[in-house]
């Protein structure tokens, strides 16, 4: 075991401070990382402050991990040392359940190990996140990064990217659909710009006027300001699918009305009781409401090699480990661009 450093909280009413972490040995099919950046995101707060449920502590969030290989494990096949990897939401699954054996191993019947949080089968405890100078992680679980993409702009893609990638594929968005993409967060944000490299029409449905020139900079072709009447009312029963990344209880209703007949709402933000829907307008267009986790594996390196060939990366704000709860404060006011990018250097140098 190797004890390293890393940022958590001790409960949910704490900030984050630096501590000590174990992680194991190389096992067999093992990839030792060295973590270069680490994402951050809403769900990181969420978990920290118990706001789904009682969390383990200390909680050592961080689930958009880049670093690169310094060890593998005497089977591993896929990576060597050197290569630059990333690691998501997971870190392990059954592998034998219909979900893992589709490749859907978010959705796996036994419980997929998650990066941060779930039990560690290994060393025991619970498992730390990427906010942390390094990880040992089976090499099912990792992905290869393409070298052509700046790299700091990259550890998003691992949660944000894959969130928002999933639905549109799952849903089959194509060319020419008008999407809409509601709350102009990191899902969000990534959310616009794959809906764009996929051709859709894609409108951001946001409450921030302010955030309207970004996006049409991330590729919006329209902004619709949901506080806005007149906005709503032009765009109603006209989209072909809407992304829900509004991280908490919301009313569902005015965003159901923007949907033409037979469209599907895939909620990705909120995992908590909504305010009560209206059945009527859903039942009187056939219309769907969704929800969707992350993404598999396979998906995931799918995402990442399409990023590579098209030149997809994230709006980040870099910062240094220390500066973390100031931007968690800035996370929940809806004040980021859009992502915050710990630069791990500074929790090594500490
Ligand atoms: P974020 O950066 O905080 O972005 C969320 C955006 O939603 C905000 O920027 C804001 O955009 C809008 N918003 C916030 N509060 C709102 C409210 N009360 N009503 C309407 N809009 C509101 O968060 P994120 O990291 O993108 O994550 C979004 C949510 O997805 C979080 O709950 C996170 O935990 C969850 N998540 C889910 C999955 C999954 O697998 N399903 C994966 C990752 C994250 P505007 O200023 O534009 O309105
Ligand atoms: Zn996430």
């Amino acid at each position: 075991m190797e004890t390293i450093k890393a940022y958590g909280a001790q409960s949910a009413t704490a900030d984050l401070d630096q501590l000590s972490i174990d992680r194991r040995d190389v096992l067999a099919t093992d990839v030792k990382i060295d973590i270069l950046y680490c994402g951050v995101c809403h769900s990181d707060i969420h978990t920290a402050r118990s706001e789904w449920g009682p969390a383990k502590y200390p909680v050592v969030p961080g689930h958009e991990i880049i670093g690169r290989v310094t060890a593998t494990g005497e089977s591993v096949t896929k990576f060597k040392e050197g290569d630059l990897v990333g690691v998501g939401c997971m870190v392990d699954s059954c592998q034998t359940c219909d979900s893992c054996k589709e490749g859907l191993e978010q959705y796996c019947e036994n419980g997929a190990t998650f990066t941060y949080g779930s039990e560690d089968k290994h060393i025991g405890g619970h498992t730390f996140g990427g906010y942390s100078e390094g990880v040992v992680v089976d090499e099912k679980f990792v992905l290869s990064v393409p070298e052509n993409l700046d790299t700091e702009k990259v550890a998003p893609l691992l949660c944000a990217g894959i969130t928002t990638w999933s639905p549109l594929r799952h849903w089959n968005v194509k060319k020419g659909d008008k999407v809409g993409v509601i709350g102009l967060g990191g899902l969000g944000h990534m959310g616009i710009k794959f809906a764009h490299a996929m051709g859709c029409h894609v409108v951001m449905i946001t409450r921030s006027p302010g955030k309207a020139d970004d996006a049409a900079a991330l590729g919006a072709d329209e902004v619709l300001i949901s506080t806005s009447e007149e906005d709503m009312q032009k765009h109603a029963n006209s989209f072909d699918f809407l992304l829900n990344t509004i991280p908490v209880r919301h009313d569902l209703n005015p965003y159901i009305t923007l949907m033409k007949r037979d469209t599907t709402m895939a909620l990705v933000g909120a995992i908590e009781p909504l305010d009560s829907m209206h059945a009527g307008l859903i039942v009187s267009k056939r219309k769907n409401i969704a929800g969707s986790m992350i993404g598999g594996i396979k998906e995931t390196q799918e995402m990442l090699d399409f990023c590579g060939e098209h030149n997809v990366v994230s709006d980040v704000e870099m910062i240094d480990m220390q500066n973390i709860n100031d931007a968690w404060d800035r996370v929940v006011k809806a004040d980021v661009k859009y992502r915050f990018v710990i630069d791990m250097k500074s929790l090594k140098e500490a």
